[in-house]
């Protein structure tokens, strides 16, 4: 049993945090949400009053928080207040897995490493649904010697544990596979949509399509066309998912990585300018909600 901090429980950290309650650790949890935290005490977890408090006698600190800079405040401090890597024991590991950029990811790593402390870039793919089950992907970045201690409790929440390089790797892995997710969603929903527009049936044309050329992970696990899949957000309103603004998020770290590299991405361009339009009046709605750009009727569906 392994006493473990884990700030940040979301869509995604709620869910991971159970897992690890669930598989014998000792779980002390922190949230700026008091209806997070009181979920995760129902469970069995330490609820605790402050990101400090939680990581008292914690030998691994797991961050699920929304953007970097969150993170970058969570472990560095803002404002005259000491962030946690200042104060943690050293030798404590730290994984952060929230999705943010490469340059943060080691900025926060570079700090660590002056206090002794190991810090691994973490980020998953896999949804709620594989937070929920247990079977997220981690993409890790940094130390070799950390991953390894790291691997083990990774384990508890996750089914595919890649060590991708050093700090930063695992986020420059995670925005590749994002940019690609949002360029795989919202070509899903241009098809859907024009077959249905033709009168087709859109769980007919999924079904067509996943036995076709035009299968892809959207088509699989994650339909944006209301009542085509059970449990999956377009089948619960657009609820509970990963947030368009989030997805939008994931895609300015695409393109500023691409322009900080001199690499070109013309459909990962095209992905962001739909989901910025679509975030200004769906933000918090499940990234599979651009559907409703192309067809409206979806949201009453
Ligand atoms: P979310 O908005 O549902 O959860 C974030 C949580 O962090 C919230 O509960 C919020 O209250 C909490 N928080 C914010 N600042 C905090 C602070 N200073 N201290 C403590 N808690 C704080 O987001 P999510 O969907 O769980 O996503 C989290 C991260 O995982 C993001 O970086 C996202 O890009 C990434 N991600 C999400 C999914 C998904 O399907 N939702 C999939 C892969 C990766």
């Amino acid at each position: 049993m392994t006493t473990i901090a884990f700030i940040g429980l979301g869509n995604m950290g709620a869910p991971m945090a159970q897992n690890l309650v669930k598989n014998g650790h000792n779980v002390q949890v922190f949230d700026l949400s008091a209806d997070a935290m009181n979920q995760l005490q129902q469970a069995g977890a330490t609820a605790c009053d402050s990101v400090q408090k939680t990581c008292e006698n914690a030998e691994v600190v797991i961050s699920m928080l929304p953007a970097g800079k969150h993170v970058k405040s969570v472990y560095m401090g803002q404002e005259g207040e000491q962030g946690l890597l200042a104060t943690l024991p050293k030798g404590t590991l730290v994984i952060d897995s929230s999705t943010i950029a490469a340059a943060d990811a080691r900025e926060v790593a570079e700090v660590a490493c002056e206090h002794g402390i190991d810090f691994l870039d973490a980020p998953v793919s896999g949804g709620t649904a594989g937070a929920a089950a247990g079977t997220l992907t981690f993409i890790v970045g940094g130390d070799e010697s950390a991953f390894n201690k790291a691997k083990p409790i990774l384990e508890n929440m996750g089914k595919n544990i890649f060590h991708a390089g050093e700090h930063g790797a695992g986020q420059v892995a995670k925005i590749c596979n994002n940019m690609l997710l949002g360029i795989l969603m919202s070509g899903t929903a241009e098809a859907l949509n024009l077959g249905v527009k033709n009168g087709l049936d859109p769980k007919v044309l999924s079904d067509i399509m996943l036995q076709s050329s035009g299968r892809n992970w959207t088509l699989e696990v994650y339909n944006p066309y209301p009542d085509v899949m059970e449990n999956v957000p377009s089948s619960r309103g657009y609820t509970g998912g990963f947030m368009s603004k989030l997805m939008l998020k994931d895609l300015n770290l695409a393109m500023q990585t691409a322009k900080d590299t001199g690499v070109e991405l013309p459909m990962g361009q095209k992905a962001t300018e739909l989901y910025d339009k679509h975030s200004q009046s769906h933000a918090d709605a499940d990234f599979s909600s651009i559907m409703a750009d192309y067809d409206e009727s979806v949201l009453s569906k």
